[in-house]
């Protein structure tokens, strides 16, 4: 046994923690809040329980450096432009602190009825104020409300909330290390109306707001301030560089009683190192977990007295440590620097993780084991910092179980599928290719399919109406059987299928209305995937998903989708498109296994996949579908690490899509989504047809499609899903005819930007009446 390295306890941090409660309390509080059915004091109420249920857990499990001000009501990016005054005019509030009604305002729009596509984005409906944008945080699936700042942007303190939750924990006798947005971040992450103007030139006139939450911490006893800078693992300009130095310099003159633990978060520091550890802060934080090969190099350049909080743990996935392994690395560390210089946290805030493992009571007891949620996670900090304090024999156990789950996850039966090993060692080249070029399989699928100019289809889910939620949570329930719920979907895929073939689209879809997501339905059939009750993690607001957890090699042990796909297909005459998630969504709307690589496990995915459209094309679609939703958004945050993502993304949907005949079509379907950076990879996707979201941005997103000579079919959405509004024949129209100033009409379909499933069928049905007239009526004059 390795001896104390030296007398003093090593601080745990945890940078952040859960927010949502244990059972969704936050989400429950929030909606009977919104509907009217409890007031602001009641919602208010649940939120101080949620703090102080926080922070007891934390200081019970021995948490040195426990966060305040990590909670928020919907978001910590709206909760900082709300407290620096960064509210748009067309809120109102411009004096005064900021509401509760404004708060929501800018969170939901003011109607307070906001509308949800089919991956979770919210976005407002159309009418009243309109919510903030939101996008995605980094690279997480958790979103944040974009700040908007324009030129000249006055910022005054409108919200006290740092310090008010600095003073209820310490009123509750917790002292706490107050978390804050830091002010370059939350910079570069704001956008302007003006394209010109970059909201970073900002910063000097934001500090001073920054400065007084700050004096106000400090009268209020806080010694230490945690202050979030996850930009620092992007790479950045000059401007940016220079705001950091500002700022930290500016707060290190004008506040020296206030220690900054700087925290760097979501990858390594990159080019930002030197600067990184030449900001005159107390301390600063690391990914070690995304970038652990930073760690030598930072304790070899960091300055004596620098703090340095060792990121170790997975603050984004959710298995358990190896933590014999994380000891060897960390004593000569701490041999080095001593225990006054290092702190032991997560990668990043548990923001991003489930709460607690143990509310797991159904889930198979051997994957369990090998499972770490938040509670689970804070315990394994507190195990190694005993043992770097006080020696490993302190804490014998707890090391000898985790060797044990290590050992058994490694060995287990479970995770381990000879065959899907030896199936993914026998791809081969050809495997990702079509039989033919594109040129060559369109006359095929031409003379199979003869459809129109400007065909018409829809992106595949109909209505989840109230009535298709209840009956799926009956049958999981028990109180419907399987029987009844079949034949209840069966009712509903029947009225789905006659419908459109009445209206006159000319590709018809299922519905969908047998899935309860369109991740979870495949990993539930597909082997390797366990599922949790309680395993929420936010998404935005009171907005939570439950991601899969891909814990073993993937392998599809019977067909998923064929026997809806030939109910529906016998309903009707026209061709009926298969439907199918693609490897690379299903890969990032799950917690991945981290003892193989992404791309490995993607290709595992694409073969089983790949195997789903063979069955389908057997039965006889002459269309498949497979959305890759998520393919944009799992981009790496440094742009030199795109390439490598992309080549093996791109690879697994030609896995997956590429055995099929010539004669046989399939498409692809993409979310909002920045297109130009990646269109040569979507085009090397060779889908035979495309469709994309456009509609809101008058087919500007069409341009990177144009630009670069996308060859294949495109079906730009014409019709906006995310808003109630039903779109006009003309508006379609004007759409279409703008989609065809760019590309050829033999190039161009006609559908909806994405999934109808958020919403109700009295919007469905105007909407796509009125998109199959503008085809036809631009169909007769082409
Ligand atoms: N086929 C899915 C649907 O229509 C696609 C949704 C998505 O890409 N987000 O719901
Ligand atoms: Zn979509």
């Amino acid at each position: 046994m390795t001896s104390p390295i030296i007398a003093g306890t090593v601080p745990v941090s945890t940078l952040g923690t859960p927010r949502i409660g244990p059972r969704r309390e936050l989400k429950a509080a929030l909606e009977s809040y919104w509907s009217g059915r409890s007031d602001a004091a009641a919602l208010l109420d649940t939120c101080a329980r949620l703090r102080a249920a926080n922070w007891a857990r934390q200081a019970s499990l021995g948490i040195a450096n426990i966060p305040s001000n990590d909670f928020s009501l919907y978001d910590h990016v709206l909760d900082t432009a709300v407290m620096v005054g960064a509210v748009p005019s067309v809120y109102g509030a411009n004096e005064g602190s900021v509401g509760l009604d404004t708060y929501f305002a800018m969170a939901r729009g003011s109607t307070g009825d906001v509308a949800t596509c089919a991956h979770g984005h919210a976005h407002d409906n159309g009418a009243g104020v309109p919510a903030l944008e939101m996008t995605k945080w980094f690279d997480t699936n958790y979103h944040f409300m974009v700040p908007e700042l324009e030129r000249g942007q006055r910022f005054r303190l409108a919200s006290s909330k740092p310090v008010d939750e600095y003073r209820e924990a310490a009123a509750l006798g917790y002292r706490t290390r107050p978390v804050l947005l830091g002010p370059v971040t939350f910079l570069t992450l704001a956008k302007s109306r003006d394209p010109g103007f970059d909201p970073v030139s900002l910063i000097g006139d934001l500090l001073p707001i920054y400065g007084e939450v700050l004096r106000r911490l400090a009268a209020s006893g806080a010694t230490w301030v945690q202050m979030d800078e996850p930009c620092l693992a992007l790479d950045l300009n000059a401007v940016t560089q220079a705001a950091l130095r500002e700022a930290y310099g500016f707060f290190a003159h004008a506040l020296p009683q206030i220690q900054i633990m700087l925290t760097s978060y979501f990858g390594g520091l990159g080019g930002n190192r030197d600067l990184a550890l030449s900001l005159p802060v107390a301390g600063l934080h690391l990914d070690l977990i995304r970038a652990q090969d930073q760690l030598d190099d930072v304790v070899a350049q960091a300055r004596p007295g620098l703090v340095l909080s060792l990121g170790v743990i997975d603050g984004r996935n959710i298995w358990r440590a190896d933590l014999s392994r994380l000891l060897d690395r960390l004593e000569p560390v701490l041999r080095r620097r001593g225990t006054d210089h290092v702190e032991i946290a997560p990668s990043c805030s548990l923001l991003h993780v489930p709460i607690d493992v143990e509310q797991e009571a159904d889930l198979d007891p051997e994957v369990k084991n090998w499972l770490a949620f938040a509670v689970q996670k804070i315990g394994e900090l507190t195990t190694l910092a005993t043992a770097l304090s006080y020696g490993r024999a302190a804490v014998e156990e707890r090391l000898a179980a985790s060797d044990a789950v290590v050992a058994a996850r490694k060995a287990s039966a479970k995770v381990h599928n000879a065959a899907v090993t030896a199936r993914l060692a026998g791809v081969t080249p050809e495997m990702t290719r079509r039989a033919s070029p594109f040129a060559e399989r369109r006359l095929a699928q031409g003379r199979r399919l003869s459809l129109p100019l400007l065909p018409t289809t829809t992106i595949g889910s109909f209505p989840q109406t109230g009535e298709v939620r209840k009956a799926r949570a009956a049958y999981g329930k028990g109180a419907l059987d399987s029987a009844a719920y079949e034949a209840f979907v069966k009712e509903e895929t029947a009225r789905t299928v006659r419908w459109q073939d009445e209206i006159g689209l000319d590709v018809l879809v299922h519905g969908e209305f047998e899935r309860n997501d369109m991740v979870q339905y495949f990993a539930e059939q597909l082997d390797g995937f366990a599922f949790t009750k309680h395993g929420w993690v936010q998404s935005y607001g009171s907005r939570y998903v439950r991601p899969p957890i891909l814990f073993g090699d993937v392998a599809r042990p019977r067909p998923m989708t064929v026997a809806w796909w030939r109910y529906a297909r016998s309903l009707t005459d026209k061709p009926m498109k298969g439907m199918l998630t693609g490897p690379v969504t299903i890969l990032n709307w799950s917690f991945v296994r981290d003892d193989v690589a992404r791309s490995t496990v993607s290709r595992q995915i694409a073969l089983a996949i790949r195997d789903e459209v063979q069955d389908l094309q057997a039965a006889g679609a002459a269309m498949i579908q497979i959305d890759e939703a998520a393919i944009r958004e799992g981009l790496p945050l440094r742009p030199a690490e795109w390439q490598a993502y992309l080549d093996w993304a791109v690879e697994s949907f030609r896995l997956c899509a590429s055995g099929v005949k010539d004669e046989t079509q399939i498409h692809t379907h993409m979310c909002y989504s920045e297109f130009n950076d990646i269109i040569v990879s979507i085009a090397a996707m060779d889908a035979d047809v495309i469709s994309i979201e456009t509609s809101r941005s008058k087919m500007e997103l069409l341009g990177a499609f144009v630009e670069d000579h996308y060859p294949n079919e495109i079906g730009p959405g014409v019709y906006d899903i995310h808003s109630p509004r039903v779109p006009s024949v003309e508006e379609m129209t004007e759409l279409l005819e703008r989609a065809l100033d760019r590309i050829a009409p033999e190039q161009l379909w006609v559908n909806p930007d994405c999934g109808l499933k958020t919403r109700r069928w009295e919007e469905v049905r105007p909407a796509l009446v009125n998109m199959v007239a503008a085809a036809t009526g631009l169909r007769r004059r082409l």
